[in-house]
């Protein structure tokens, strides 16, 4: 079975790596799990050139958790990360001093960098940093295009990159908009398209919808693509009993005017029999009312755990996934 998951950094790559496992340990195709194949098409939204390189923070968020190599107690980053160039770089003067580089973290940036600057695209430069580590799936960004978010912060229009409003700012400065910069110029990156056609099942991580999700479908093509697929196309709320449950999305989900609610995020991305993006929606137990909502919407509906505390956790979502959508 071929399946394309959209995904986003932290949030997706723990559901990548439960499904990942369910479909290597808990429910193997017989041959081993080798005939199943899963992409994942990442957000690149967040990313930036900071001191001459270029980070792409969620395409290592997913890396690093599937290569177990991330700092699992933090959220983020490298396992036994250091941060010394970080402190040269601050006695410089240069970069941002409230975002830390982790001496680790920087080797997988100055090699993006350099591929980059030579010449090759994102998707290329990917697939070349992710051949070290047995990922098990194909990292590919939503698009090679340098098509960074933006966030209106004042009625003059004034924007800061999105990680300087998310990380520097915590999400506080109240967001106006979401401004994906030269998007009308971008094109999906090379196999995306075709990932999304191909497969025989389409995810939507639970993922931010607005920074993460919200932004690959904003690339143009790729909408359309998840709108015409012939896979079933199933979600995870990466909302749940009304709370986002790491971050601060739902600061995201306010500047778009919707609601930080399982059932209102499932109207937002819509059924694809209207135009949407959903056949299926995975709600948390606690979410059992919001069901009918979604299924008057559409949209079929289950409540099942949606808490990805560990491999098992989020296995069983991704086989809740896969159950709603190939009964
Ligand atoms: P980011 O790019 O690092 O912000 O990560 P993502 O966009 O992939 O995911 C962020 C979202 O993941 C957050 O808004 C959370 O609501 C969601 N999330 C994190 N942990 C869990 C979990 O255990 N279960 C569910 N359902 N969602 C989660
Ligand atoms: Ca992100």
């Amino acid at each position: 079975m071929k399946i394309t998951v959209l995904s986003g950094g932290v949030g997706g790559a723990r559901f990548l790596r439960g499904l990942r496992h369910h479909l290597r340990h808990v429910h193997p195709d017989g041959n081993g799990g080798t005939t199943d194949s899963i992409t994942a098409v990442v957000n690149t939204g967040d990313d930036m050139w900071l001191t001459g390189l270029r980070i792409s923070p969620d395409l290592d968020s997913i890396m690093y958790t599937l290569a177990g190599a991330n700092d699992e107690e933090r959220g983020w980053g490298r396992i036994g990360e250091s941060e010394r160039v970080s402190a040269e770089l601050r006695a410089y003067g240069v970069g941002w001093p409230w975002f830390t580089l982790g001496d680790l973290d920087l080797g997988t940036h100055i090699t993006r960098s350099h591929y980059l600057r030579s010449g090759l695209p994102l998707s290329e430069a990917t697939a070349r940093i992710a051949a070290r580590w047995d990922l098990g799936l194909r990292l590919l960004p939503a698009t090679d295009d340098e098509v960074e978010t933006r966030v209106v912060i004042d009625d003059e229009g004034s924007t800061l990159h999105f990680q300087e409003w998310w990380t520097r700012h915590r999400a506080s400065l109240p967001a106006r908009a979401f401004l994906q910069q030269n998007v009308e110029a971008a094109t999906p990156a090379p196999g995306v398209l075709e990932a999304i056609a191909e497969a025989d099942l389409v995810l939507v991580a639970p993922s931010n919808p607005v920074v993460s999700i919200g932004t690959i479908l904003g690339i143009p093509g790729i909408r359309h693509a998840v709108t015409t697929a012939s896979a079933p196309v199933v979600g995870v709320s990466p909302v749940i009993g009304g709370a986002v449950v790491r971050g601060m999305a739902d600061a995201c989900l306010e500047a778009i005017g919707v609601a930080t609610a399982a059932d209102a995020v499932a109207l937002h991305y819509g059924s694809r029999a209207t135009g949407g993006v959903l056949d299926g929606w995975l709600v948390g137990g606690e979410d059992a009312a919001a069901v009918p909502v979604v299924l008057a919407a559409g949209i079929r509906a289950a409540a099942v755990p949606l808490w990805m505390r560990d491999l098992d956790t989020s296995a069983a979502i991704a086989r809740e996934a896969i159950a709603l959508a190939l009964p």
